[in-house]
């Protein structure tokens, strides 16, 4: 059943907390090298101040391990929010102190206040298994949730970055709340809408890619994507983990020699639901990884001494002809080291045909920082149905795994 948003409730004259995800790539120097994160969030931010509710908003950035980093302070967030928004955006320089909840208490409707940086508190991040096994733990997280909770009338989730997790702000402050409403804004709503809806009926061909270097992070992916998914394309270093068990030689390829019996398991499973699994043909190798040096081209077999940076041109059109006629497309992970040019070309050939595929009627559902970088520089964001701002969320949504966080908030 749909989760309700800020659009069904009635926000006027009322309190609202917002978990929001401006967890921001900062410079040296604390400067904001990206926004994208805060502009995504303000749909929802206007909806609530235009609505005349009293904004609230929290958020975590880096990982402070429970105490004040003024270095991951929420302060130049506050600012460029400010700017975004043209109105003044009050801050509150800890998340629950006296002074916080007096600002939280004397906002006006349309008024709109920053809590600093959630995880300056050890309790935020305590998980919700290990609450439950130590008394002292489970007193720590309940009273820092009800103190955020005690600051309002209404909780809005829109941090879909860390909905795959049991965070205070995400998890036990809505359990407090029971009773008021706790609904989710327009970036979740998105994002379950094409990860969700899309995915559970999917039109076909619907294939799965799935690249980057680790095949123990994505054995989760692919069985549960087994049996949905038409196809899986498997490209970047995870791809020499399969063709190793296969019988080929990889050179000095990266592999996860532990995994290389359950990714065989994998591909029988994959070959009994009859979901095709496309693995590289071609590679391109080097001897040493760096950037400038010359690659050749292995077909098949790689030589002893040389390791595969990226796909080669066979595998790329091999891909490429497995993509295009598609109508539904997840897409996670690159093809290759695509930091080091040349060895993006094979990411870029696969972030093409999802455009092109995209252009032709395929829903296409990007996840993952890299493989969103890769679709970002090439210019190609305009050409894809939807970019997932949670790369882990987005991988354990398509490992079929339940987000507690967002189960317990409000039905339509
Ligand atoms: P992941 O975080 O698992 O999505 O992996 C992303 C990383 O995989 C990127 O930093 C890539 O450079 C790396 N990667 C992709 N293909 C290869 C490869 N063939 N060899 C080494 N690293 C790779």
């Amino acid at each position: 059943m749909a989760k309700k948003t800020v659009a069904d409730i009635d926000i006027k004259g009322k309190k609202v907390l917002m978990r929001c995800d401006f967890n921001v790539p900062l410079d040296d120097d604390c400067n904001i090298t990206s926004d994208d994160r805060i502009v995504k969030a303000l749909p929802t931010i206007k909806a609530i101040l235009d609505g005349g509710g009293a904004l609230i908003l929290m958020s975590h950035l880096g990982r402070p391990s429970g105490q004040r980093d003024d270095k991951l302070s929420l302060t130049p967030v506050a600012r460029r929010l400010s700017e975004l928004l043209g109105k003044d955006v009050v801050f509150a320089d800890d998340c629950i102190s006296d002074e916080t909840k007096a600002k939280a208490a004397a906002l006006s409707n349309g008024d709109c206040l920053l809590l600093e940086n959630l995880r300056f508190h050890k309790a935020e991040t305590i998980k919700d298994k290990a609450a439950k096994e130590d008394a002292q733990l489970r007193q720590a997280k309940d009273d820092f949730a009800k103190q955020l909770a005690g600051m309002a009338d209404i909780y809005v989730d829109d941090a879909f970055g860390t909905a795959h997790r049991d965070n205070a702000s995400m998890y036990t402050v809505p359990m407090v709340m029971e009773g008021k409403p706790r609904v989710i804004g327009f970036l979740i709503e998105k994002e379950l809408k094409f990860l969700g809806d899309t995915l559970s009926d999917p039109e076909r061909p619907f294939v799965a890619i799935l690249g980057g270097a680790k095949v123990s992070d994505k054995i989760g992916v692919i069985e549960n994507l087994i049996g949905k998914v038409d196809r899986i394309i498997i490209g970047g270093a995870m791809a020499y983990t399969f063709l190793k068990g296969r019988g080929k030689s990889i050179g000095q390829s990266l592999c996860e020699n532990d995994f290389i019996d359950k990714g065989q398991a994998l591909l029988e499973q994959a070959a009994e639901a009859e979901c095709e699994v496309i693995l590289p043909v071609d590679h391109h190798v080097v001897r040493e990884l760096k950037s400038g040096v010359p690659y050749r081209t292995a077909v098949g077999d790689i030589d002893p001494g040389f390791a595969a940076v990226d796909i080669g041109s066979m595998a790329s059109q091999a891909f490429r002809d497995k993509i295009v006629d598609a109508k539904t497309i997840v897409w996670n992970g690159p093809m290759g080291v695509f930091e080091i040019p040349p060895f993006d070309e094979g990411t870029k050939d696969i972030a093409m045909a999802v455009a092109e595929a995209t252009d032709n009627g395929a829903i296409s559902i990007v996840g993952g920082g890299d493989s969103a970088a890769a679709v970002k520089n090439l210019g190609l964001e305009d050409r894809i149905s939807h970019i997932s701002t949670g790369g882990g969320a987005s991988l354990e949504f398509l490992e079929g795994k339940k987000f507690i966080c967002l189960e317990i908030l409000d039905e339509k």
